[in-house]
């Protein structure tokens, strides 16, 4: 299956792309050849980790400043980027950590240290935002709200070193992860 985009239908005005159109396009099995070039796309959702048929992905010409980490666990055959923010000039902003959610780091103490057994009566409010956690790109356990984002460069095939974003679940995590 080949897509070429134009994003207009799916943006959002937060973040020029939506996050569940996005991510329901990466689950579409056969898709091969994904071109969505010059869409002044901002972000790119990590959910293309699931898009295991994708063999050409062409974002040039966007407003990208990394990459989700995701990509790197796609075996791409071409990865078009030219003509985005992605120069290591650009890096060192992006590489300062944003402080995590109270509520998320609450919610990932209570999992990682099993107080569901001791505490079974937990409103379901809460309960709902205990089950609504994403995957840890460092540690693959639970995600609560964004994370810990950090940039990390990695070299892809053709020599070139890109900005990838990473998620951690934690502080520990995210030290754990990169030392
Ligand atoms: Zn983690």
């Amino acid at each position: 299956m080949t897509v070429f985009g134009r994003a207009e239908n799916t943006r959002t005005a937060e973040r020029g792309w939506n996050y569940k159109e996005s991510f329901r396009l990466f689950m579409l099995p056969n898709l091969e050849f994904l071109d969505v070039s010059y869409n002044e796309l901002e972000y790119i959702s990590n959910g293309i980790r699931n898009a295991r048929s994708l063999n050409y992905f062409i974002v040039e010409g966007n407003l990208l400043y990394v990459l989700p980490c995701g990509i790197l666990k796609i075996p791409l055959k071409r990865l078009k980027v030219e003509n985005n923010f992605l120069h290591p000039f650009f890096w060192k902003e992006i590489k300062q950590l944003q402080p995590q959610r109270l509520g998320d780091m609450a919610a990932l103490c209570f999992v990682q240290n099993n107080l569901r057994k001791r505490y079974p009566g937990i409103p379901e409010d809460i309960q709902k935002q205990l089950d609504s956690c994403g995957t840890c790109d460092c540690c693959l356990g639970p995600l609560y709200g964004q994370g810990l984002g950090f940039l990390r460069p990695y070299r892809n095939i053709y020599g070139l070193r890109l900005p990838y974003l990473f998620s951690a679940c934690s502080p520990a995590c995210y030290m754990n992860y990169i030392t």
